[in-house]
C-alpha cells in the first residue's frame, strides 16, 4: 500500500434502513430523469412518417403513394402544410397491411414465438428484443412482448415504470401461480400501435420461488410448461410474441425457451461472452435431459440466431473472437451484426431504441448506420418466422387431408 493511502474506516452504519433510504432515492432520480426526459408528456411518443419514410416502409416509390392517397382507399395523413403530409405510426401501420398482405400471418397459423436469451447481462437482449418487436410492428405484424426479467428494463423501454406502475396481475406472475391459465388478462397495451406488453417489475423475482415449490406440491406440475401453456390463447390473437429474459437460466429462463419456436441469442464478440455462452447451451441442455428423462415430451426449435451485438468494428480482438464464434455456432450465426454505435447507447439513455429516434434529432449518418443493421435483422427474423407460419399452415392441411380420408372411409362403410 502506498504510505500516503489510508485504510478507509468501517461503516457500521449501512443496514436495512440504509439500503430502503437508497431505493427511495434511486427511484426517485429514475422517475425524475424519465419526467424530464419525456417532458411535458410523460408517456413516450410514437414516431410520425412523412411520404418518403411510408413509401420507405411499403417498398414503393412517392409517386405510387400520392396515386393511392387520390384513390382514396387507404389514410391520407395529415396536411402539414401545402405540399408535406405526415401520418401516424397507426395510420402508417394501415398502409403496410394493404400493401404486402402476403407477408402476413395465414389466418390458420398460430403466432410465432421468439425468445431473446443469453446467461449474460448487457449483451443486448433487451435492445434486440424491443428493437425486433419495433421493426416487426413497421412490417404489419401485431406482436406482443412479455418481459420476464424481474429487472423489467423492456418495460422502461415501452414507458412503463416497473417499481411505480407494474402491479402483479400486470406480470406473468399469475400464471406461475396458477391463478390465471393465460396471458390475456396481464396484457396492456403501449404507446407504439401494434404492440402490446406484458410487463415486469422486481416482484416477479417471487416466481422462482413459486415454481419449484408447486413442483414440489404436486408432482404432475411441470414447472416448465407454465408459460408455453399461458401463451395458447394469445398465439390466436397475436402474430409474433416477443419474450425477454433474465441474465440467467433460472426457471423463468426455462420457460422462456420452452415456450419458443425460436431463440435469438445476441452475442457480443469478446471473449468473455462467447465463453458464457457455451456454458448456456450445456446448462439448458444438461437441464431439458434431467426434465425429459421423465418426460417424452420431447422441445424443437424451428430456428437458433445468434446475432453479433455491439460489435465494435475497430476492436482487433472482435475479428478474432467473431471466426470463433462462426467456427462455434456455423449456420446459426445470422450474416448482419449490430455496431456498436453511440447512437443506440444514447437512444437506450433516452429510454427508447433506434426505432424511436428521429431522424432530425440525431446525425443522420450514424442513424441510418444504426438503423439499417437491425432493419436487415428484422428482414432475417421476418423470413423465419414466416417460416414457422408455414409450417402451422402445412400441419392444419395435414389434419384436414387426413380428417377427409377418414370421413371417407367411414362413409364407405356406411349400408347405403
Ligand atoms: P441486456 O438486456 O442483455 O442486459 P441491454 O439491451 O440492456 O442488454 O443492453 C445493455 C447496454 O448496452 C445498454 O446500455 C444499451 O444501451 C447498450 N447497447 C445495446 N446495444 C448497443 C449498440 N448496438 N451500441 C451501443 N450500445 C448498445
Ligand atoms: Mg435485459
Amino acid at each position: 500500500m502506498n504510505k500516503t493511502q489510508k485504510i478507509a474506516p468501517l461503516r457500521s452504519e449501512i443496514g436495512l434502513e440504509h439500503l430502503e433510504a437508497l431505493t427511495a432515492s434511486a427511484h426517485q432520480v429514475v422517475a425524475d430523469v424519465r419526467s424530464s426526459m419525456l417532458a411535458p408528456e410523460i408517456r413516450k411518443k410514437p414516431p410520425v412518417f412523412n411520404s418518403t419514410q411510408l413509401a420507405e416502409l411499403c417498398h414503393i416509390d412517392k409517386s405510387r403513394v400520392q396515386y393511392l392517397i387520390k384513390k382514396g382507399e387507404l389514410p391520407p395523413g395529415s396536411q402539414e402544410d401545402s405540399t408535406r403530409r405526415s401520418w401516424t405510426l397507426q395510420e402508417a401501420r394501415v398502409w403496410v397491411r394493404s400493401l404486402r398482405p402476403e407477408a402476413l400471418k395465414p389466418s390458420v397459423s398460430s403466432a410465432c414465438v421468439i425468445t431473446v436469451a443469453n446467461f449474460k447481462g448487457g449483451v443486448a437482449k433487451t435492445t434486440t428484443a424491443t428493437a425486433l418487436a419495433q421493426g416487426l410492428s413497421l412490417r404489419g405484424h401485431k406482436v406482443l412482448v412479455i418481459d420476464c426479467d424481474p429487472q423489467g428494463s423492456l418495460t422502461t423501454l415501452f414507458g412503463v415504470l416497473p417499481d411505480i406502475e407494474v402491479e402483479e396481475e400486470d406480470t406473468i406472475f399469475p400464471l406461475c401461480t396458477g391463478e390465471q391459465t393465460s396471458i390475456l388478462p396481464s396484457v396492456q397495451s403501449t404507446y407504439w400501435d401494434g404492440i402490446d406488453l406484458v410487463a415486469s417489475a422486481p416482484l416477479l423475482f417471487n416466481a422462482e420461488f413459486m415454481l419449484p415449490l408447486k413442483q414440489t406440491r404436486d408432482s404432475t406440475f411441470q414447472f416448465w410448461r407454465v408459460l408455453h401453456n399461458g401463451l395458447s390463447e394469445a398465439s390466436e390473437v397475436y402474430d409474433v410474441i416477443i419474450i425477454d429474459t433474465p441474465p440467467s437460466l433460472s426457471y423463468i429462463t426455462i420457460n422462456a425457451l420452452m415456450a419458443a419456436d425460436g431463440v435469438v441469442m445476441p452475442l457480443p464478440p469478446n471473449t468473455l461472452d462467447f465463453a458464457s455462452s457455451a456454458q448456456f447451451w450445456s446448462l439448458f441442455t444438461d437441464t431439458c435431459n434431467s426434465l425429459f428423462q421423465r418426460n417424452p415430451d420431447k422441445k424443437k426449435f424451428h430456428f437458433l440466431d445468434v446475432v453479433l451485438s455491439r460489435v465494435d468494428r475497430n476492436d482487433a480482438v472482435s475479428a478474432a473472437v467473431r471466426q470463433w464464434i462462426v467456427k462455434a455456432y456455423g449456420e446459426h450465426v445470422l450474416p448482419i451484426e449490430i455496431p456498436k454505435t453511440s447512437i443506440a447507447a444514447s437512444a437506450s439513455a433516452s429510454f427508447g431504441t433506434v426505432y424511436d429516434l428521429d431522424a432530425g434529432s440525431v446525425q443522420a449518418k450514424t442513424l441510418k448506420r444504426a438503423r439499417d443493421a437491425y432493419e436487415q435483422l428484422v428482414d432475417q427474423i421476418e423470413l423465419q418466422v414466416q417460416g414457422v407460419w408455414q409450417a402451422g399452415v402445412e400441419v392444419v392441411n395435414q389434419f384436414l387431408a387426413e380428417r377427409e380420408v377418414r370421413q371417407n372411409v367411414a362413409g364407405a362403410g356406411e349400408i347405403p
